[in-house]
């Protein structure tokens, strides 16, 4: 699996490994805290005899061979992301959506019939109407609550992915039931734990074969590098590997070398943004102009029960459903927040709001009847700064 000098020599916790994991090679004189960014297409050999070594062996080990089989600085965050997953090994991509349509790539052939989450990350629906189902594969989407997967499942379903908690409302799922259902049915769960960060849920643990993560979010964390990750099981690798090689797909030194110093203070972050954002659910909780908040954490959430079972803390994510206002209404109140930034994506250090169409991402349950929901991103900014904002907001809607 990893380097023998990344292996901590305790049996150290989460957040030490963050910091630990991933060292740096050593120089004439000393050793830098951080691995360098090794810039490489060509990588050379002191024979032919060391190359072709290198190449009989870098289909299945970890072999510096050439910049489209991944390169050093890339390696190091791999085995920070694979302790952190609690997994066997891990592959960059570029993007979180490339992490995810690589999988799909890797584990379903045209004749395969594949369960999604009615929660999931939007664009996948789009590769799934753009991709997959033109090239064979059957696709049924399944409550987000996992519950009628014993039933939708049948004897040619290869894959069941689960999105837990759900983009948007952060549905949640019994994933070590889900992952029995499955597994008794002879197919892979493969599970989206960008929510989670590996930090505050990890699926491999729970019974998932493969987790994806779009490091965009909390692991890079400054809103400023995209990159997606795949972590699996033993058994999944080959699978994942083979088909990445095959298919050409490396990240650049730089952005893996970013993408591992945000890494450094995950812990650090998330338990800001999970401080903040319970201070901003608790409020909104108690105001009039809101329906319902969207936290798994909060006690009345439909989701809990199993949070509290599966989940070690939460993150800075919150939506509400306005009580009596339309869409347009809920637009005005967005633009009239001026501490939080009107754009897609989250998991940087800042804050951030947007109008979401949760009845237009949902397909097994109906939300056309609910009131319009704002998905608040909380940033580490004074949460009671972030409060007065949002007071000043709900009160310019009334006017
Ligand atoms: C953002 C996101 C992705 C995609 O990541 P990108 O790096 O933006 O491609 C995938 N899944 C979830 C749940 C996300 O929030």
């Amino acid at each position: 699996m990893s380097s023998q000098k990344t292996e901590p020599r305790l049996a150290t916790r989460v957040a030490t490994r963050l910091v630990k994991g991933g060292t740096s090679p050593a120089f004439e004189g000393g050793r830098a805290v951080n691995p360098p960014v090794v810039r490489a297409s060509t990588v050379l050999f002191e024979s032919m005899d060391e190359m072709n070594d290198a190449r009989r062996r870098r289909g299945t080990e970890r072999m510096f061979t050439y910049g489209a089989r991944g390169n050093p600085t890339g390696f190091a965050l791999e085995d920070v992301v694979a302790q952190l997953e609690g997994g066997y090994r891990t592959r960059l991509f570029p993007t979180g959506l490339a992490a995810i349509s690589m999988v799909f790539l890797a584990f379903a052939r045209p004749g395969d019939h594949v369960l999604i989450a009615d929660c999931v990350y939007q664009p996948l629906r789009h590769f799934v109407d753009t991709f997959l189902r033109p090239w064979g594969v059957e696709v049924t989407y399944f409550c987000a609550d996992g519950s009628d997967v014993a039933q939708q499942i049948k004897p040619t379903t290869k894959l069941v992915y689960v999105e837990c908690p759900g983009s948007l409302v952060y549905e949640m799922c019994d994933l070590p039931a889900l992952a029995e259902i499955a597994h008794r049915h002879g197919a892979l769960v493969i599970a989206d734990n960008t929510w989670g960060s590996g930090l505050q849920y990890r699926p491999l643990t729970l019974g998932a074969d493969v987790s994806i993560m779009a490091a965009t979010k909390y692991l890079s964390g400054h809103s400023d590098v995209m990159m997606g990750t795949v972590t699996t099981t033993q058994a999944c690798w080959q699978t994942l590997a083979t088909m990445s090689d095959a298919q050409g797909v490396a990240v650049s030194p730089d952005d893996a070398y970013l993408v591992l110093r945000g890494t450094r203070t995950l812990a650090a972050r998330l338990a800001m943004h999970e401080r903040n954002a319970l201070e901003i659910a608790r409020w909104l909780v108690a105001r009039p102009e809101v329906a319902r908040v969207f936290c798994p954490a909060l006690p009345e959430d439909r989701g809990h029960a199993l949070w509290k079972r599966d989940c070690s803390g939460t993150n800075g994510l919150v939506s509400f459903e306005f009580a009596q206002a339309d869409a347009q209404t809920a637009g005005r109140f967005v633009d009239a927040l001026t501490l939080f930034g009107i754009g897609a994506s989250w998991g940087g250090f800042e804050s951030l709001a947007t109008v979401s169409n949760v009845a237009g991402t949902r397909t097994c349950t109906d939300w056309s009847r609910t009131g319009p929901i704002v998905r608040l991103h909380i940033g580490l900014e004074d949460p009671q700064d972030l409060i007065d904002d949002l007071a000043q907001a709900f009160a310019r809607i009334q006017t």
